[in-house]
C-alpha cells in the first residue's frame, strides 16, 4: 500500500521534470534555468540518496535516482545551451532573464 504511494510519489517527480528536459532537448532553450538551484538538487539528490542506500530504502533509493538524473540532465543541457532561447520564449521573457547566469 504504501510502496504504491511512494512508487506514485516517484512517477509524478519524474512527469514534473520531463517537460523542462523535454523543452531543452527539442528547442535547445535555455531559458528559465538556473544552473545554481539544479546544481544544488544534484548535490542535495546526491546527500540524501547515500542515506537512503545506506538504510536500503528502495523507494527513497529510486526517487533520488530520478531526481539526480533529471538535475544532472538538465544541468547538462542547460549548460550545453546556454545563452539559447526558443522563439517563443524570445517573445515572452525580458532580455535581461535570459540566461539567468553572472557571466551576462
Ligand atoms: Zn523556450
Amino acid at each position: 500500500m504504501f510502496e504504491a504511494l511512494g512508487a506514485a510519489g516517484i512517477a509524478i517527480s519524474m512527469l514534473a521534470y520531463l517537460p523542462q528536459v523535454a523543452h531543452l532537448a527539442k528547442e535547445h532553450c535555455s531559458a528559465g534555468v538556473s544552473s545554481r538551484a539544479w546544481m544544488m538538487w544534484l548535490v542535495s539528490s546526491l546527500l540524501i540518496g547515500a542515506l537512503a542506500v545506506h538504510r536500503h530504502d528502495a523507494v527513497f533509493i529510486l526517487l533520488q535516482i530520478s531526481s539526480l538524473t533529471a538535475a544532472a540532465a538538465i544541468l547538462f543541457l542547460g549548460h550545453r545551451y546556454r545563452g539559447l532561447v526558443c522563439e517563443a520564449h524570445l517573445h515572452s521573457i525580458p532580455r535581461r532573464w535570459i540566461g539567468t547566469e553572472s557571466e551576462r
